[in-house]
């Protein structure tokens, strides 16, 4: 009885949960220490300190019908401009609170704004290697995700084909830097280049083309590379941030979108946002973690552990022969399968009890993602077997 989309959608259902799943069966055989499971984003840093005190402190001394009740769609005034201020402090920025609208999460957010864009046969451009997830999410609105291929040289975005594929229906683009699954931050001069391509395009089109930045990844980041504030380089950007794993809170789901003034019908897309998160059934984003994540607006988790993660695994896998692109964010390493077929690699590595994601779940075939966001420990225990799956080839 269910519908036909969902139909097909079930059938293609993600390939990471799958393999989340095929873990804990091989946990139960061999032991979970000798399972290798690095198919999951899920973070293994654990929330800071302060997020527990502040939840016992709002909910010890806050009042309760304010705590847990409806709000404005968009979310609770002061927890918007505390969000408003931040980011102005951090990036020289000019935002207020009706910029902010808070969200359930980046996935809430993209929701929230492809519902408020897009109109059916509406195009989103996206750069493979991609979260899959913006397919179905393009798709929940009638839009048709146009994917711009892999440049697996640097993973940098290839930008001569982005601009081949920029037609009068494009109505947005979604970019992601820090990247999952590459770990790739696009650097300044990138981002430059991609917004003098879709002003150049706007121009032609006489249309407005939105940059949607999924930045769920922003502050997870290493050797002090700069992230650039995308709404300083293009007028019609829209953000949006979570709080999943720069908190570590993605069960918790929140996070919020900003809209600057400086987009084009900022106006209408700002109320419209609002109404697409009531009617999307979010009706608000959680009320306790708004007013959690405003308190612990300038805390951080610990990404050294990661670090250290990315350190060990990089250093290892090369030294075995593997080949990737050093990743300078989140947490995952991109590596190039050493068969053709990456379906084929996940697989052989399984034998190995080694988990990892076939790249054409990203549209990006012949790479593997390795989440390493798990503890330590496993890192330096699957160091035997990535080797032993290198000789066998
Ligand atoms: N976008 C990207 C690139 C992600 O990797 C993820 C989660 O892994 C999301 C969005 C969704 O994040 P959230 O938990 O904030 O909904």
């Amino acid at each position: 009885m269910i519908s036909d989309k969902m139909k097909h959608l079930v059938q293609n259902s993600s390939v990471i949960r799958a393999m989340f799943e095929e873990g804990k069966k091989l946990a139960a055989q061999y032991g979970a220490e000798n399972v290798y499971d690095f198919s999951l984003g899920n973070p293994s840093v654990p929330a800071p300190e302060e997020i527990k005190e502040a939840i016992r402190d709002i909910v010890g001394t806050e009042n309760d019908i304010l705590v847990h009740g409806y709000m404005n769609n968009s979310g609770y005034e002061d927890v918007r401009n505390t969000i408003a201020e931040s980011i102005n402090n951090k990036y020289d920025t000019k935002f207020g609170i009706n910029n902010i609208i808070m969200t359930v999460g980046a996935a809430g957010g993209l929701n929230v704004i492809l519902k408020t864009l897009l109109n059916p046969g509406d195009e989103v451009i996206t750069f493979a290697p991609y979260f899959g997830e913006y397919k179905s999410y393009v798709d929940n609105y009638d839009g048709k995700l146009v994917v711009v291929s892999p440049n697996t040289a640097t993973f940098q975005p290839n930008l001569s084909e982005f601009e081949s594929k920029i037609s009068p229906k494009t109505k947005a683009v979604i970019v992601n830097t820090p990247n999952n699954p590459t770990g790739v931050v696009y650097s300044e001069e990138t981002i430059i280049q991609l917004s003098s391509v879709l002003d150049k395009k706007q121009k032609e089109y006489g249309t407005a083309i939105y940059m949607i930045s999924d930045e769920p990844y922003r502050e997870l980041v290493y050797d002090g590379v700069n992230v650039p504030y995308l709404t300083k380089y293009y007028r019609n950007t829209i953000v949006g941030y979570s709080f999943s794993k720069s908190l570590s809170l993605p069960g918790e789901r929140i996070g919020y979108l900003v809209i600057p003034d400086e987009a084009v019908d900022s106006e209408d897309i700002i109320a419209a946002a609002n109404v697409a998160t009531r009617i999307l059934g979010f009706v608000n984003a959680p009320s306790l973690m708004q007013r959690v994540v405003a308190k612990c607006i300038n805390s951080e988790v610990d990404i050294a552990i990661y670090n250290k993660n990315r350190e060990l695994l990089y250093d290892s896998l090369t030294e075995y022969g593997y080949t990737c692109v050093k990743p300078e964010g989140a947490f995952y390493l991109f590596i190039k399968a050493l068969e053709e077929n990456d379906v084929a690699f996940a697989a052989a590595a399984k034998r190995h009890n080694i988990l990892i994601v076939p790249g054409s779940s990203f549209a990006c075939p012949g790479y593997c993602r390795i989440a390493y966001c798990v503890d330590h420990g496993t890192i330096e225990r699957s160091l035997p077997a990535f080797k032993k799956l290198a000789e066998l080839y």
